[in-house]
């Protein structure tokens, strides 16, 4: 697979990740921002953004995201979608791995939001990385042929639902709540004929054992009893409030509350490593602050990677 190399690799394409890329494509660095889904981040899901200084109040946040995305974009930002599932921070060039391809960078941005959520189904935590998985694009082609669980009812679940039907003989869409008649990308997945829905069905349990996940147990609304499903894989797409650090492994310093350490620069405890925007838990989560951040942390990689001793502004335009 194709190693690309950048001056900044940035992971998140929220308000953080598109902000700071403005600024690094600017400063003529080469930026590359990999981002999982545009329509899954905080902002993206905001209905409407009526606090963002100089937008219109009926603007939502996916029609904001775009604006920054593509201002980026005509800026020099080379913006791809791609899940971050690890990172090595050793040495000067930083090494993000994806299934799309393998990016190295003197600098790395961490600004992937705080949109995740701890394991909280049972099994999920035991059998992660053993047929527990949150990412369809990465391990979807495991499952070639063998019978899986998708769980939950967002953006991602419906994306990666659709993923899945490639590979897998069957897809079990397990969902809380029946998808409205005219979410037409959720019927499209039902329609599938390698989709079977659990419509109001909560997942209860994942079980397996030492070769990984082989059953679940369901539970539907209408019923009493609980019913047992044999799968050999379970991608969990719930949505929470935890910073996404879990590409991180333990190389970057974080707080007891999961958001990662940084300075005034936005530098963590990792040379050459920022973190922006939500993934900080900080109590102002506000896609302005989260902007801000992005700007920060621009500026000082343009120092850093041009060993200049001050920040240079970016509104000296001769
Ligand atoms: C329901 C809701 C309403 C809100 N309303 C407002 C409001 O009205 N005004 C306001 O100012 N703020 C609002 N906020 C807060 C604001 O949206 C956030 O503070 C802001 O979006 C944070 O920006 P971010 O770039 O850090 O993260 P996000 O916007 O969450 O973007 C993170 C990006 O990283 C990507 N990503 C995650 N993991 C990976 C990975 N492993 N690999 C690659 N990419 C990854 C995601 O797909 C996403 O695109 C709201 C938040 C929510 C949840």
């Amino acid at each position: 697979m194709d190693i690309i190399e950048a001056d900044v690799v940035i992971v998140g394409g929220g308000p953080a990740g598109c902000t700071c890329a403005l600024y690094t494509s600017r400063a003529d660095l080469k930026t590359v921002i990999l981002d999982k889904n545009p329509s899954v981040g905080a902002l993206a899901i905001t209905h409407q953004i009526a606090n963002y200084p100089g937008v219109s109040s009926e603007m939502s946040g996916d029609a904001l995201l775009s604006l920054m995305r593509d201002q980026a974009v005509e800026y020099g930002t080379d913006y791809r979608r791609a899940q971050v599932f690890g990172v090595d921070v050793n040495g000067e060039w930083k090494t993000v791995y994806t299934p799309e391809g393998t990016f190295k960078a003197r600098s790395l941005v961490l600004a992937s939001g705080a949109m995740g959520r701890p394991a909280s189904f049972k099994g999920e935590a035991d059998f992660l990385g053993k047929g527990v998985s949150y990412c369809a694009t990465c391990d979807g082609a495991f499952y070639r042929g063998r019978e899986v669980a998708v769980v939950g009812f967002n953006k991602e679940a419906i994306e990666e639902g659709q993923v899945l039907t490639k590979f897998a003989s069957t897809v079990h869409w397990i969902t809380s709540n029946d998808p409205k008649e005219d979410d037409l990308h959720a019927q499209d997945l039902i329609a599938h004929p390698n989709v079977k829905h659990w419509s109001k069905t909560r997942l209860m349990k994942i079980n397996g054992n030492d070769s990984g996940v082989n059953m679940i147990q369901v539970k539907s609304r209408s019923s009493e009893s609980q019913e047992d499903v044999a799968v050999d894989g379970v991608f969990v797409y719930m949505s929470g409030s935890k910073p996404i650090t879990d590409f991180l492994g333990d190389q970057i310093a974080l707080r007891e509350d999961g958001g990662v350490v940084v300075d005034d620069f936005m530098a963590t405890s990792c040379e050459g490593v920022w973190a922006i925007g939500d993934i900080r838990n900080t109590p102002f989560k506000q896609a302005v602050v989260a902007a801000s951040d992005g700007c920060i942390a621009a500026m000082a990689i343009d120092r850093f990677l041009n060993s200049r001793k001050s920040i240079r502004v970016d509104w000296v335009h001769s």
